[in-house]
């Protein structure tokens, strides 16, 4: 028996509506009475199902127009909401969370763009670029967030990147004695994309580590170039149970064999034992005339510091590590071995090329200290997605794809204005053109040019022939510093001849040229074989905890941290 709906009425089976248009007028109705929300999934011609927007909730209905009376009834009912109510003020927001994370489910690696795209067509309103971001984030936490899961989940999130983007990947894990089974201790990745455009970059690969929070406390390894403007990049990423020597070389060697082959490559990385051992092993690649292996002065100045515990000689180092003048460089030597010869020794476990800018033949280009924030920046999915390895993994897809997007169109527009050279030598031009200070150049012999502040306190000697100034920044940096900058000035020579071609725009728009392409729906993802199922890693218990020594024995030493631990300058 049917019966028409009335106000006060709570929705059930058999209850009728002269058409959908009235169904859905009660159906909104009730859940605003309940401060809940609804939505129609599907429609035929006539049929109707409604579910609560919030995935979990078994919330449905379902009804149709029937022939024996032609009113649209409800046949099906499940009932009531498994959701609390919420206030109607998030109730738009959690709708939005909640169909995004829905798509999430099935499509996780949609870009924001097409998720905004999808939006548009499906609701009928346009959604915030930010709101879309943040809503994927979260969705991304919840469908990918299990600790334990994910480890089961990278093999699948890998091969699906290789299948469809082609990514390079290696493997490290412990088989079980059933080798079914493995646990996990490392990944290294490489998106040919980043492959291709490290061609266009100078030959400069810069590699560092980072710990990573969360229930395995994992660390995340990072290889990066830098492109035409001074920016990072990324090339190889791993991540690792522990870092040691043989995940080290494991690293370096996955960088040889994946990513790149190029001959003269300047390495720049942490003094860390670990890293010093694999590079000078028989045979590496990273050795001349493959690489030239140079260090961070700021993590050799944090070593350093660990070792001697003396910020004025910590400072001391900064400054000879940091001057491009090889007579300041001497004096500051002299000073650091006059105040402690242990410092001196210290520093001469080391080549002065590897760490002192005054012995560089320019192969750093500059380049003295990783900035580590700038340098993971691509990888700040893995603290969004709290550390868990699939969806960080997810999230650093997303952020690599835009950020070539981003380079590719901006490098591309400068170009179409008409501009050549990227941003850190128009700066330098900007600089020397805002400059108040006006330089004195006299020729020399040889075409060499003498130049002076008016007050003849400071001179350097130019020679444009061979790209030198005797400030050393020109050599350094492959363009004319402020002195080389009068000198064409007064010749009225065009300085940007002196420019070195990896500043180019159209390198730095051919870095970021490559792109991604589409990963299929969750259900399409291969079957991956190659890989046991993964476990998370065995950490090993900590050692039992040793009883302190007697107070009076600390008392009178000196603490001295090891200079095999490296610490962060954050
Ligand atoms: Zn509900
Ligand atoms: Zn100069």
């Amino acid at each position: 028996m049917s019966s028409l709906w009335l106000d006060d009425h709570d929705l059930r089976v058999g209850l009728c509506f002269k058409g959908g248009g009235e169904l859905k007028k009660a159906v909104d109705w009730c859940s605003l009475k309940g401060q809940q929300k609804c939505v129609i999934r599907e429609t035929a011609k006539d049929e109707y199902i409604f579910e609560c927007i919030r995935w979990k909730c078994k919330w449905s209905l379902g009804a149709a127009r029937m022939e024996k009376h032609g009113l649209v009834e409800i046949i099906k009912y499940t009932g009531p909401h498994t959701c609390p109510p919420v206030d109607p003020e998030d109730i738009k927001s959690e709708f939005e969370a909640d169909e995004i994370e829905r798509v999430v489910r099935v499509k996780p690696t949609q870009t924001v763009a097409e998720l905004k795209k999808w939006w548009k067509n499906k609701i009928g309103y346009e959604l915030e670029t930010s709101d879309v971001q943040s809503a994927k984030m979260e969705a991304i936490k919840r469908v990918f967030g299990d600790w334990d899961q994910s480890f089961e989940d990278l093999p699948k999130l890998m091969s699906v990147f290789h299948s469809s983007n082609g990514l390079l990947v290696d493997w490290k894990y412990h088989l079980f004695p059933n080798p079914k089974f493995a646990s996990f201790c490392g990944v290294f990745w490489a998106f040919p994309q980043s492959i291709e455009g490290f061609q266009y970059c100078r030959p400069l690969i810069v590699v560092d580590t980072k710990n990573l929070n969360g229930k395995y406390q994992m660390k995340l390894m990072i290889a990066s170039g830098v492109d035409a403007a001074n920016n990072y990049f990324p090339l190889a990423f791993a991540v690792t149970k522990e870092v040691s020597t043989d995940i080290w070389r494991w690293f370096l060697t996955g960088i040889r064999e994946k990513v790149t082959q190029r001959k003269h490559l300047c390495l720049i990385s942490s003094p860390h034992p670990d890293i010093v051992a694999v590079i000078n092993e028989p045979g590496s690649l990273w050795q001349e005339p493959w690489a030239y292996h140079k260090f961070c002065l700021s993590h050799l100045c944090s070593q350093f510091n660990n070792a001697f515990q003396d910020y004025y000689l910590e400072d001391l180092v900064k400054l000879a590590g940091s001057t491009s003048k090889k007579e300041e460089f001497d004096s500051f030597m002299k000073d650091i071995k006059k105040y402690n010869l242990e410092a001196q020794n210290w520093l001469d476990q080391f080549s002065q090329n590897q760490w002192a800018l005054a012995h560089d033949n320019g192969q750093r280009y500059g380049i003295m200290e990783i900035d580590t924030t700038s340098l993971f920046a691509v990888c700040k999915g893995f603290g969004l997605a709290d550390h868990v390895v699939t969806g960080s993994v997810l999230l650093l897809f997303d952020e690599l794809r835009s950020s070539f997007d981003k380079s590719f169109n901006c490098s591309r527009s400068s170009l179409n204005c008409g501009d050549v050279y990227t941003k850190p030598v128009l700066d330098k031009l900007g600089e020397f053109r805002t400059s108040s200070v006006t330089y004195i150049v006299m020729p020399l012999d040889n075409n060499t040019f003498q130049v002076e502040t008016p007050s003849q306190k400071d001179e350097w000697i130019v020679q444009l022939s061979n790209c030198t100034c005797s400030c050393g920044e020109f050599q350094r940096c492959k363009f004319p510093c402020l002195h080389a900058l009068a000198v064409c000035k007064k010749l009225k020579f065009n300085p940007l001849q002196y420019v070195d071609d990896c500043y180019t725009l159209e390198l730095l728009k051919r870095t970021y040229a490559a792109t991604f392409s589409p990963v299929p729906e969750i259900s399409a993802w291969p079957k991956v074989s190659e890989v046991p199922r993964l476990l998370p890693p065995v950490i090993p218990p900590p050692p039992p905890a040793q009883s302190p020594p007697p107070a009076n024995k600390v008392s009178g030493t000196k603490r001295r941290a090891t200079p095999r631990t490296t610490k962060k300058k954050s």
